[in-house]
């Protein structure tokens, strides 16, 4: 088979979990044809996103300390590599990047300014330090690779630095003239994730856990048999295990279920990385780097339900909060709900859920916390006093609880047992939504009661182990 292996940045967070990746890829390859693709190792990327605060600030002192900070870490984890020659090469090539990134560093300080592109090149240099101790890793343990910078496998990109696009057609192209020489030629290609490059070879990256969408595109490209998504969790679980002790694997779902649950904050993978392989029907295995025994989680196209199985995973959003718009003379008034929506859109505001009773007279959204009071404040000062909308409620409070599952599309009853599971706590609903694609339904309550909430579905619909 021709396997795209991507190990997240847990997998890769010390030397000896380096070499634990290493050594799969290792094996893996006596029988299949590699493409390794990496992120940076755990918390990188949310420390070189503090350094880019830290800039703006002038921060200088701080600064100096996080970088240390970079690379003590990233030097510690050569410690792993055998050789005495890869690992001072190693050294060489991390330290290297880490005083060009200290120079981006000082400029940045002193414009304190930090302008989108140079955010990027900041994050870029996480899965650019990872990618060197992994092939290090990999040539101690004489597995034939070589390192290529997003940019170098062919990732071309559009210039929304940030969450860049990346383009399909033309990024397909060149990843297959880029790496099919190297696969013909047994030579594991170690691909950075996360990273593009624009048409003028300015480094982009693809939004945060954008290296799922690194290795969908690459499997795309060069049609590849299966995307192996390594992790620290043994695949997609029926709810967070943190919350819920009993959850266990889901064996398998479809790209609209995946999807639906990394809308919902499942972080098993990237949003748009379903995207690029959806159309080969490429399937996608979410495994566990520590439990490499458990058969993890199959995503393919078409899902699979087991005799009596609705609901196949739960999902919890915290942080969020519901406002809701109101007023008698909102009912049969053409053009409220699209004010609405026009007004949180022009202040920024992502709106979450939606939902209007048929009476006309509320329209309730779900938007992010951070952005509830933002969002009230705009809808106030243009909805109030016009005679329509007599009064915006919010709520800071809640959260919301969603079920998703295939299973649900034209079975009668599910919701039934969803609400009934929460109603027999005692707990009361504030608002429900279910897309009529029927993928799943999902509801908010307040913030003290959604554990309850959860468990009592996770309890009553048999979803644990
Ligand atoms: N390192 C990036 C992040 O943490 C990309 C990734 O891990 O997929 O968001
Ligand atoms: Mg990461």
């Amino acid at each position: 088979m021709k396997i795209v292996m991507k190990f997240g940045g847990s997998s890769l967070a010390d030397g000896s979990r380096i070499l634990r990746c290493g050594s799969i890829i290792e094996r893996y390859k006596q029988n299949h044809s590699l493409i390794v693709v990496v992120s940076a190792m755990d918390d990188v990327t949310d420390k070189l996103l503090v350094l880019t605060e830290l800039a703006k600030n002038g921060n200088r002192e701080a600064i100096r300390e996080h970088l240390e900070v970079l690379r003590a870490i990233h030097i510690e984890a050569t410690n792993i590599i055998k050789s005495d020659n890869l690992r001072a090469a190693a050294q060489e090539e991390v330290s290297k990047l880490l005083t060009e990134l200290e120079k981006v560093m000082t400029a940045s300080t002193l414009l304190k300014e930090v302008t989108p592109r140079t955010r990027d090149l900041i994050l870029s240099y996480g899965e650019r330090l990872s990618s060197i101790l992994l092939e290090h890793t990999l040539k101690d343990l004489r597995v034939d690779c070589l390192r290529l910078q997003g940019g170098e496998a062919g990732i071309l990109t559009d210039e929304a630095f940030g969450e860049a696009t990346p383009l399909f057609e033309a990024s397909k192209s060149r990843i297959r003239s880029k790496l099919n020489p190297l696969l013909e030629q047994n030579i594991i290609p170690v691909v950075t994730g996360f990273i593009g490059e624009t048409q003028n070879r300015e480094i982009t990256t693809l939004g945060r856990g954008g290296s799922d969408l690194t290795a969908t595109l690459i499997a795309a490209a060069v049609k590849a048999d299966e995307v192996w998504l390594w992790t620290d969790v043994d695949g997609i679980m029926t709810a967070d295990p943190k919350l819920i002790p009993n959850a266990k694997t889901v064996p398998q779902i479809s790209y609209a279920e995946a999807r639906e649950m990394t809308a919902l904050g499942a972080k098993a993978i990237h949003p748009r990385a379903i995207e690029p392989i959806a159309e080969e029907g490429i399937p996608v295995r979410v495994k566990n780097t520590f439990a490499e025994e458990n058969a993890g989680t199959l995503i393919t196209s078409t899902t699979q339900l087991k005799e009596g199985e609705v609901v196949k995973a739960l999902a919890l959003v915290k942080d969020v909060g519901l406002i809701t718009v109101s007023g008698a003379g909102m009912v049969g008034k053409l053009g409220t709900a699209a004010k609405i929506f026009d007004i949180l859109s022009k202040s920024g505001v992502n709106i979450l859920m939606i939902s209007q009773s048929i009476s006309e007279s509320n329209i309730s959204v779900v938007v992010n916390r951070s952005k509830l009071h933002k969002a009230v404040t705009a809808l106030e000062l243009a909805l109030l006093g016009k005679g329509v909308v007599s009064e915006v409620h919010a709520e800071d409070d809640v959260s919301v609880v969603a079920a998703i599952g295939a299973g649900m599309q034209g079975t009668p009853g599910v919701a039934a047992r969803i609400f009934g599971a929460v109603a027999k706590r005692g707990v009361n609903i504030r608002m429900i939504a279910q897309g009529s694609s029927e993928l799943s339904i999902s509801f908010v309550v307040k913030e003290k009661d959604a554990l309850t909430a959860l468990k009592a579905i996770h309890d009553d619909l048999n979803l644990g182990g």
